[in-house]
């Protein structure tokens, strides 16, 4: 996706407006990385360049996983949502000073 329709983007539900995190990118285009709303918490991956920005009910946690550790980030199991736990990965931060 063009880094330039970042701006367009909204989250669905609170059309909060969504920070980004860039894992590849190519040029102007975001090939893979993160959209998380401010708001709610949820995620919404880029995935080849795709902003996946369903709403929960059409997206699948378990095609997502898989993406999401190699990104090494992990969803909240305890929320049962697309939201992230960052709790898990400060603690780990933590642990390595
Ligand atoms: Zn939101």
């Amino acid at each position: 996706m063009q880094k330039k329709l970042l701006e367009k983007l909204c989250c669905p539900f609170d059309k909060s407006e969504l920070n980004v995190r860039i894992f590849t990118e190519e040029e102007d285009n975001i090939l893979e990385g993160l959209l998380i709303c401010p708001t709610c918490d949820r995620y919404y991956p880029i995935i080849y360049g795709i902003p996946i920005m369903s709403p929960d009910e059409y997206r699948e946690l378990k095609l997502e996983e898989p993406i999401l550790e190699r990104w090494g980030l992990m969803i909240d199991q305890r929320k049962n949502s697309f939201i992230l736990d960052e709790r898990g990965q400060s603690k780990t931060d933590q642990l390595g000073q």
